[in-house]
Order: structure tokens, then sequence, then C-alpha cells
């Protein structure tokens, strides 16, 4: 990564280099105009200088927060002419993650600008790392930053026969439910319906179990498996409702053997929560939701060992940390504004 000071330093050194190449290769007063060539390099270096410090002034970025753990979103805001399409998160030159910019229009005094919102996979371990945002032409710039700690709860979950067949018996139509959702959760829609916080998707906050935990799945058969949960279990009743936690479009409502009675909706480009082991369903696909609107009700199907609301977030595919948005905005316009204009 060159940093703005670091690309003027660079520039300095070039002019510097150059100017002592015209001493050497012009030694006489008598000849004190520079060759031909030498005009075309001091034009190429005058320009390339010029281009590093036009470059440098449009990738003025913001991150939301600048050290996230694993398996917490990140939002990232770049001026509407960087020209960034894509970010990928990078460590030695591998690709761990990957979203892609929308527009954020202008609102009464404030400017438009991009955002995306990139996580940082739960099973990432902590360190540095490189945020690399892409455009048409190639490379826009290096974002380094670093990776906190965070640690994982563990936790067992031993399934009868019924439901460790469920898990284990091939099946073409989980295979084919399951091709449908990631499908879904890979693209990414054009609409942007939220940029403020979610709310929660229940009134209760009794949660039985959090997001991220290490889970080892005790089958009938007695061998078992390891898993991530990528969602917040609340423990509530069967019939208990379930609400939007913000603006956006269903994009499935569908009976699915592991989910069971299932709701997504896309808030942001590429930016989806998940309703899992409802009871009934009220809203039907393509449909706008408010937040707050009513989803269905809870209850225990698919591969449920209780009546529960499994409520889960994705960016671009990746499940990410539900109480990161509960928190803070998906798109923070004051901070991103504050960071990226003057
Ligand atoms: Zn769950």
């Amino acid at each position: 990564m060159v940093n703005k000071e670091q690309r003027y330093i660079k520039g300095d050194k070039k002019m510097q280099t150059m100017k002592k190449s015209y001493r050497t290769t012009n030694p006489s007063p008598q000849s004190p105009v520079p060759s031909p060539s030498l005009k075309v390099y001091i034009l190429i270096v005058f320009l390339f200088s010029f281009a590093v410090s036009v470059q440098a002034e449009a990738v003025r970025y913001a991150l939301i927060p600048e050290n996230p753990r694993p398996g917490e979103p990140v939002t990232i805001g770049v001026a509407d002419t960087s020209g960034a399409i894509s970010a990928v998160l990078m460590r030695d030159e591998r690709r761990l993650a990957k979203t892609v910019f929308f527009a954020v229009p202008a609102e009464g005094e404030t400017q438009s600008f991009l955002a995306a919102v990139l996580t940082v996979p739960s099973t990432v371990r902590p360190g540095a790392a490189m945020i690399r945002l892409e455009g048409a032409k190639g490379v826009v710039c290096e974002i380094p930053f670093a990776i906190a700690e965070r640690e994982f709860e563990s936790e067992i979950i031993a399934l009868n026969t019924a439901l460790t067949r469920l898990r284990t018996t091939p099946d073409p139509q989980r295979t084919a439910e399951s091709e449908r959702l990631w499908a879904i959760l890979n693209k990414t829609g054009t609409e942007s319906h939220h940029f403020g916080n979610f709310s929660p998707p229940v009134g209760s906050t009794r949660r039985t179990s959090i997001y991220g935990n290490r889970r080892v799945y005790q089958y009938a058969s007695g061998t078992s498996d390891t898993t991530i949960h990528a969602g917040v279990d609340y423990g509530i009743p069967t019939g208990t409702a379930v609400f939007a936690c913000g603006p956006g479009r269903v994009v499935l409502a569908q009976n699915r053997i592991i989910t069971g009675k299932s709701v997504i909706i896309e808030h942001l480009p590429g930016i989806y929560s998940l309703y899992y082991h409802l009871d009934t369903i009220d809203v039907s696909e393509g449909t706008l939701v408010d937040v707050g609107t009513r989803l269905g009700l809870s209850g225990a199907t698919g591969l449920a060992t209780g009546p529960h609301l499994h409520w889960e977030i994705r960016v671009f595919g990746e499940n990410t940390d539900p109480d990161a948005f509960l928190e803070r905005p998906l798109i923070d316009k004051d901070a991103i504004l504050s960071k990226i204009y003057h």
C-alpha cells in the first residue's frame, strides 16, 4: 500500500533523480537546453506526479469500524469520483471476501457517495489484512487495517434419528433448495431500501444461541459434525410474531427441508436478512416490506430441536454478526461524509 504521503515522497525522489541526471548529461553551461528525450522524460514525470496527486485525492475513504473483529461487517465509503466498483478483503494475496459498491444519493445538504459493506468471515484469524478497492481500470486503492481479536463460544447439539437423517441422508430436493438459496444470496439486486440500523425481529430478548458459536452436531448414529452458527436464535414459543428488521424486498418465501418455513429480505444490494423455522409465512416473494412488517409466526419447522427464530444477516453470501447493525447504521452517512469530504 502506498499512501498519500508516500506517493508524494516517491514523486519528489523521481524529480531529484531527474535533476541529477540532467546535470550529469548536460555538464556544459553552453548547452543548458535538455535533449528531446529528456524533455519527454520531464513531461512524463510531471504528468505522473499530477496523476498521482489526483488519484490520491480521489481515494479518500472511510472504514467503519477501523478494526473489525472476525464475523463483523465493515462499511466502506468513498467519493463518487473514485471509480470503485467492488471491494475485496485480502490477506497474503488471497481473496477472503468480496462485496460491491452502490450509490448513496445526496440528501438535503449532504453530498452523494459510494458505499459497500464487506464482512470479515468469522473463520479469519486476527492480524494485518487489506481491503482492495477495484474499478473498471484495475486497483483503485488498497486500505491496510488490522482485524481485532475475538473469542467464540462452543456448543454441543444432540440430534435424534429424524433430525440426523434430515442433515445426513442425500436428498436431491435439499440440494436443489441449497442451490437456489446460494444463487439468491450471491447475487446483488440494484435497489437500496435502507441505510439505517436494523430493528430486532422479535419483541423477546431471550437468546438460546448467539452468532459464531462453534457447533458440534452429535448424530443419533454416534458420529458428529462441526459447523459454525451463522445467526442468532431467539427462544420464543410457536406463534410469536416475527417482524422485518428493516425495509426491503422479499426475495424468498419458501418451505425448505433444513431451515423450514423461511423468509429472506434484500435491504441493500447483496445485503440480506433471513428468518428460519417459521410456523406460518405472511409475505410472498417480490413484495416490498417495511421495518416491522409481520413476516409470519415463529415455529420449529425444519431442522429445529425446539421452537425458536433463527435470524441471520448475509453480506454477499457471507454470514455476519446480526448485532452489528442493531448497534450502528448499515451506512453511517455523517461519519462517512466527514471523512471523505472536507
Ligand atoms: Zn440458529
